[in-house]
Formats: structure tokens, sequence, C-alpha cells
């Protein structure tokens, strides 16, 4: 109580500015008041990250959230070492595979484009003018390619990036999953070090994650029923052999790669010079000459 009325005493001698002027501004959007949210936009040059989750199930052991909650963190702790404004928690993308699990929020695909079309359309508005989706969700490794490629559809004053996971650096813990493509070892390992207290690792062998080849097609042949074919329980790999060491590894190492993606963005002043070109070249496309 005492503190509070010497903060607000404080805001009255010196005046709200200089309170906020000191404070390091927060990396989330909905933590900014109005005023604050202009100097951040400033401070970031325009760039804003859009962490994409999902909720679907995610084997036996891990929450619905987990696509959400671990690229949140990643994005957060990245927006921290390369300042970014991020974006509140979105999962409004592709999940159609899991409609047979309990609790897989799957919105239309007309709707998936439309909000998120407008979702970019009011942060660039709101002087978001690089906008970087960060995936967290594997089922989205078609809708978000073609979203950022429809951005050519019509003239826009901001760009459309795209960053797409990160590679497993050499070396580090050792990796026995060979499978390891959804709940396995790596996700596990790595939502024990963004929430720890909602893996259930007990449970992580209470459900097979093998793959049923139950599809007898070519590599070349694409079928959207490829993912339950093989995995019916929607689990991919052995979450039972997750480890805190590879989960920090791998947290690291994807949060290094999107702090060096913000700064890569932050540093591309070619993007929206060559889409204004195109766009005005599109115009009339006869005069376009080699
Ligand atoms: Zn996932």
């Amino acid at each position: 109580m005492r503190r509070e009325m010497m903060a607000i005493l404080f805001v009255h001698l010196f005046g709200a500015h200089a309170v906020s002027g000191q404070a390091k501004l927060s990396v989330k959007w909905e933590e900014l008041t109005a005023a604050d949210f202009r100097q951040a936009i400033e401070q970031s040059k325009g760039a804003c990250l859009l962490p994409f989750g999902i909720l679907e199930k995610h084997g036996p052991q891990l929450p619905l959230g987990t696509d959400l909650l671990n690229v949140r963190y990643a994005a957060l702790h990245a927006a921290e070492q390369e300042y970014a404004v991020v974006f509140p928690e979105y999962y409004f993308g592709q999940i159609f595979e899991a409609k047979h699990e309990p609790g897989t929020m799957a919105y239309s695909r007309e709707l998936q484009l439309k909000l998120l079309q407008e979702t970019t359309d009011e942060m660039a508005r709101n002087g978001c003018k690089k906008i970087m989706i960060v995936n967290g969700h594997g089922g989205n490794e078609s809708l978000l390619p073609y979203f950022a490629q429809s951005q050519l559809e019509k003239q826009r004053d901001y760009v459309v990036y795209v960053q797409w996971g990160h590679d497993a650096p050499r070396g580090g813990p050792p990796k026995n999953d060979a499978l390891d493509m959804h709940a396995g070892q790596t996700e596990t390992s790595t939502l024990m070090i963004s929430h720890p207290e909602l893996v259930h690792l007990d449970r992580a062998a209470s459900e097979s994650g093998a793959d049923q080849t139950r599809l007898k097609l070519p590599d070349t042949v694409y079928t959207a029923i490829w993912w339950y074919a093989r995995f019916p329980n929607h689990y991919s790999g052995d979450g039972s052999v997750a480890t805190k060491e590879l989960g920090e590894w791998n947290m690291k190492n994807w949060i290094g790669v999107i702090a060096e993606s913000i700064r890569a963005v932050k540093a591309d002043d070619a993007s929206l010079k060559l889409q204004n070109e195109f766009y005005e070249k599109s115009k009339h496309p006869l005069d376009t000459r080699p």
C-alpha cells in the first residue's frame, strides 16, 4: 500500500512519461499502454511477431496447447534479445487431421485465411510494416507459405515473412527417437523447458506413436488422409525418452534462430521496395520489358 502511494505520488510529480520512459518496454502487445505502443513500434522499427500455435492433441502426455506454449516461449525470449512487438495468443490454423481427437479447434479454411489477413492488415495499420509469422505448428506447412504468396494478390504497404522452425545444430544431447514428428522426444523435451509442470512423462508410453504405414502411395502423390493413415493416435514418435538436456539445447537454438531472423527482417530494406515495384508493373504488364 505504502509503495503504491509513493508510486502514485511519483507519477504526479514527474509525470507518467518520465516513468514509462525509464521502464523497459514489454515485448507483449497486450501489456503496452497506447503511448508505450507508439514507442515500441519505433523501437522495433516496425518489426512485429505473430507466433502461431494450435489447439490439438499432443500424444497422451502433453497439453493441447503445446505448439502455442512452445512457440510463444521461444518468440518472447527471442524478442527480449532483439526487440520486437509480439502479438497475443494466436491459434487459428490448419488442423483438420486431428478433428477425431478431443479438444481440437479446427476453424474453416475460409476463416483461417480471412482471420489471418485481417490480423496482419490490422497489425500493419498500427505500424507493424514487417510482420514475421513465427510458426509453431507442423500442420501449417502449406497454409503459411500460401498465405505469404497470396500477399502479392494486391498492393499492401507491409511485408509478411514466415519464420519456419530451425535445424538442429551438430552436437548436443543424444536423440534416440527415430520418428520424432509429433509429441515425440524433441517436442516433449522442449515443453519440459517452457512449461515443465504440464508434461506427464509417465503417460508417454501409454499409447503408440509408431508409424502404422496403412497407405501405399509413392512419395510423389499427396492425399490428405496420409497423416491419419500413419499416426491414428495423433502421436508420432516416443515422448517417454524426453530429457531436459535435449529440451534446453533445442529451445536455446530455436530462440537464437528467431532472434537472428528478427535482426534480418529489421535490416531488410529490399522486400517492400521490390513489392512496390512489382505492384506498379503489374498494373500494366504489357509495358514490362526485360
Ligand atoms: Zn506440436
